[in-house]
């Protein structure tokens, strides 16, 4: 079995490791590191490991639901 690296389709949001996609057929393209997605299944993952909470990250965010982090006080 050929490791290829992984890829991403856009249209479904899934990710996959043909050059196409096996759901839709779309041209997959890697994923981008630095784009969040609600749907990306490696994303809370992905926040602990990255500086999860700045302003650069929220900014990132596709939307401001989660803007209250715990840093209260
Ligand atoms: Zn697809």
């Amino acid at each position: 079995m050929v490791r290829s690296k992984l890829q991403y389709c856009a249209e479904c949001e899934t990710y996959g490791l043909g050059p196409k996609c096996e759901e839709c057929g779309s041209s997959m393209s890697p994923p981008s590191p630095l784009k969040y997605s609600p749907e990306d299944p490696q994303g809370a993952r992905r926040r602990q490991r990255q500086d999860a909470g700045s302003e650069k990250w929220v900014e990132s965010l596709p939307s401001a639901g989660k803007g209250e982090s715990e840093e209260e006080s």
